[in-house]
């Protein structure tokens, strides 16, 4: 569904991403970990090209990313993304958050795409708040907006940078337990997060980056328990 074939990533001289090459299949829920600055951000940005690559292939749902013919606005509303900040449009309602890509990208008819919309947010727990605004929301709410959003698109594959670590604390149970019924209902992830229980109860698999490599990869439980690396073992200690 996603593939990284020894992808390498330079911010001018700043070599952000070594020699990447991973996958994830069809269903799988891929949790990324490591420390500040080892390249997570970067590495699923280059996944819907908000941030490109100078050596390697991306290939996702099919389609080569880096593709000279690609229709970027297209791909990229295909590419479910939620960022750490929720990005919703202020000006407009939660409802017509959702509606617009598939009705301008798409060209969906709008009363289709308020239907979808409305049982998305009922998905997501926020039926009642379709006609409130963005800042008339918790930022728990917002950031379940932005995932109906993505959803609206009928993504292949869902990315995730960091989801719940803007929120308040009481906030964040609700994102993830959003984020973990789409996992159960057998959407392909790739979640970047600090969230070690969701790691461990949610993902099929852990990538461990380092200095812009992916130093490790296994099952929560080899990640977790037996950690190979001295990096993932230090990473690990300091968490605890
Ligand atoms: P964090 O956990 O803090 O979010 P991260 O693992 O997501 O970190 P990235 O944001 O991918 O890390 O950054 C990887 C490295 O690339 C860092 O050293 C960062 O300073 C550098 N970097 C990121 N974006 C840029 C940029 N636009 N220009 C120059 N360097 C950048
Ligand atoms: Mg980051």
């Amino acid at each position: 569904m996603i593939s990284f074939d020894q992808v390498n990533k330079w911010y001018g001289s700043y070599h952000a991403l070594a020699d990447v090459s991973a996958s994830v299949t069809k269903g799988e829920v891929v949790v990324v970990c490591g420390p500040s600055g080892s390249g997570k951000s970067t590495l699923i940005r280059t996944v819907n090209r908000l941030e490109e690559i100078q050596k390697g292939k991306i290939v996702f749902d099919g389609q080569d990313v880096h593709a000279p013919k690609l229709d970027l606005n297209r791909f990229r509303a295909r590419v479910g993304f939620v960022f750490q900040s929720f990005n919703l449009f202020p000006h407009l309602s939660v409802l017509d958050n959702i509606v617009m890509a598939p009705v301008n990208v798409r060209g969906s008819k709008r009363s289709e795409a308020r239907v979808r919309a409305l049982e998305l947010l009922e998905r997501v727990g926020l039926a009642s708040k379709s006609e409130s605004y963005p800042g008339q929301l918790s930022g728990g709410q917002q950031q379940r907006v932005a995932i109906a959003r993505a959803l609206a698109m009928d993504p292949p594959a869902m990315l995730f940078d960091e989801p719940t670590s803007a929120l308040d604390p009481e906030m964040v149970g609700e994102v993830l337990q959003v984020m973990k019924q789409l996992a159960r209902d057998g959407m392909t992830m790739i979640c970047v997060t600090h969230e070690m229980g969701f790691a461990r109860e949610v993902a099929d698999r852990v990538w461990f980056m380092d200095q812009g490599r992916i130093v490790e990869t296994g099952t929560p439980d080899d990640f977790f328990l037996r950690p190979q690396s001295m990096r993932a073992q230090k990473f690990l200690s300091e968490l605890r």
